[in-house]
C-alpha cells in the first residue's frame, strides 16, 4: 500500500564487517526476487535486509570484496 508511481526500488549493499557502500542499484520491484536473496529463508532474509522505509532502501548486509578476501585468506597476513 502507499506505492505509487516509481516502481523500483534502492537497494545498498553494506559490508557487515567494515560497513563500507559495497553497491548500491535501482531495482524493479519484479526485480528483487531475481536478486540472490531468493534463497534465502524467510528468518534469514530478516535478519541481513532492514528496510528503510523513510529513504525506500532496502540494506542488504553483506561482505565487501575486501572483508571476504580477509576471511578467505586464511592467514590474514596483509
Ligand atoms: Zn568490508
Amino acid at each position: 500500500m502507499g506505492v505509487e508511481g516509481e516502481r523500483g526500488q534502492r537497494v545498498r549493499y553494506i559490508c557487515e564487517a567494515c560497513q563500507r557502500v559495497i553497491e548500491e542499484m535501482e531495482v524493479a520491484e519484479s526485480g528483487l526476487a531475481s536478486l540472490d536473496l531468493a534463497f534465502l529463508t524467510p528468518e534469514d532474509r530478516e535478519a541481513i535486509i532492514k528496510v528503510d522505509r523513510e529513504k525506500k532502501l532496502l540494506l542488504v548486509s553483506s561482505l565487501c570484496d575486501g572483508c571476504i578476501a580477509a576471511l578467505v585468506g586464511g592467514g590474514g597476513e596483509e
